[in-house]
């Protein structure tokens, strides 16, 4: 009963929040798409509604903020996937993340696409797909290398029959049964035994993944590859800024090269950017390490677990060690501007709100204890909603088959990775 009256006392705030989010959605020109994309939802197309059944109004923001969307039933499908929790960039899967090989997309499968990238009013730019969880292009043993390589090219293809122009993976792939006990939180440390099980150093993995990089460039036209940082479990190299760094400056086409900065990896791996100096001089690291003209996208992650925890444990924004605050520092610095802004927390069924709560953050001034409540209210409510199956850490495992005793073991089952 008590906490009903609470929540009535601050639903008038929470409606004011909620216009003063809507007010500023009126868009200029600068932003064609997000405008043509609100007309669009406003004309109510009966399949992109089907999801959630109402679509709430992009904000005014230059911040393109979206999600890893769905794509059961085809590639196509993830554009109203997206266009339904009003998302203005989104993530999708090219393939099955969890298997050497899958069918080849049909000619069906891009024709709907392209057409419906345009029928949403999505610029390439604002699509980042995500690489397979098996890739791991620092693996020392050639033969596993070369399969992770052709797995890799496969994807790029992908990407260019879409018409696709960025391309995120893992720097490198986890193998958690050979895994020691990680060098926590020293992100400074040159202990980190590269990537796979401890035959190659730091230095021959990253001289490999660069290799691997060069030859793809050269089979394929014009994506970018975009590295993305890792959480620094086990054996993994990408953790650190200067890993990242050192691959870029072995690429050779440095216009085909990019980076994607997860905030749940960078907290994890001892970057502390839960105060705006934290954020501040993360980014001058950064800046300094690799150059802020390298970076094409962000995943936008609450942590699990505490601060340079070494684990990749992914929590729903404003829910875990990170914090609401440190994705308001975020949401209004400008480096941030123009690039996809991308969900990968645990369930779903809460992006919507969790777009909401992030583009209203990009709109304020200053964050006050007063707002900072609501959001986190209609944040906990919509986790409420999701329900219990949302919150299974195994959900993600469900239909991995276990092998049956005796049963000789397949090649996915060999490669342990690490999910987004
Ligand atoms: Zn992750
Ligand atoms: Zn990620």
């Amino acid at each position: 009963m008590l906490s009903l009256l609470r929540y009535k006392r601050k639903f008038p705030y929470l409606l004011q929040i909620m216009a003063q989010t809507r007010r500023s959605s009126s868009l200029p020109d600068e932003w064609p798409a997000k405008r043509a994309r609100k007309a669009k939802r406003n004309n109510g197309t009966p399949h992109a509604k089907a999801k959630t059944g109402k679509y709430i109004d992009p904000v005014n923001s230059p911040w393109y903020v979206g999600a890893h969307v769905s794509v059961t039933g085809g590639v196509e499908n993830a554009i109203m996937n997206a266009a339904s929790i009003a998302a203005d960039a989104f993530a999708l899967f090219l393939k099955s993340p969890r298997k050497w090989t899958s069918p080849a997309l049909t000619a069906q499968n891009i024709e709907d696409f392209k057409a419906r990238m345009e029928e949403y009013h999505y610029e390439p730019r604002y699509v980042l797909p995500h690489g397979s969880y098996l890739i791991n292009l620092g693996n020392p043993d050639p033969k596993k290398r070369e399969k992770s390589y052709g797995c890799f090219v496969d994807d790029l293809h992908r990407c260019e029959q879409l018409g696709l122009e960025v391309y995120n993976f893992h720097v490198s792939a986890v193998r958690l049964r050979a895994r020691i006990t990680p060098v926590r939180g020293n992100i400074n440390s040159s202990r980190c035994p590269g990537s796979s099980v401890g035959t190659g150093t730091t230095a021959e993995s990253i001289a490999l993944i660069a290799e691997c990089l060069n030859r793809a460039h050269k089979t394929t036209t014009s994506v970018m590859t975009v590295l993305e940082n890792m959480a620094g479990t086990g054996y993994v190299i990408g953790s650190q800024f200067s890993h990242l760094a050192d691959i870029i400056a072995a690429v050779e086409d440095k216009s085909r090269v990019g980076v994607c900065l997860d905030t749940c990896h960078m907290f994890a791996a001892g970057y502390d950017i839960r105060t705006k100096k934290g954020w501040e001089d993360t980014v001058t690291k950064f800046d300094q390490q690799i150059g802020l003209s390298y970076l094409r996208a962000m995943h936008l992650n609450d942590s699990k677990t505490e601060l340079a925890s070494n684990r990749d444990r992914h929590e729903t924004i404003g829910m875990g060690f990170i914090g609401l605050e440190s994705f308001y520092h975020i949401l209004t610095d400008p480096r941030v501007q123009g690039i996809p802004l991308i969900l990968e927390t645990p369930e779903p069924e809460t992006y919507a709100t969790e777009i909401e709560v992030l583009n209203a953050l990009s709109t304020y001034t200053e964050l006050d204890d007063k707002k900072k409540k609501a959001l986190l209210t209609s944040i906990r409510k919509s986790v409420k909603r999701a329900g219990p199956p949302y919150r299974s850490n195994t959900r993600k495992r469900k239909g991995r088959k276990k092998p049956q005793q005796g049963e000789k073991k397949n090649d996915e089952d060999e490669e342990e990775y690490c999910d987004h």
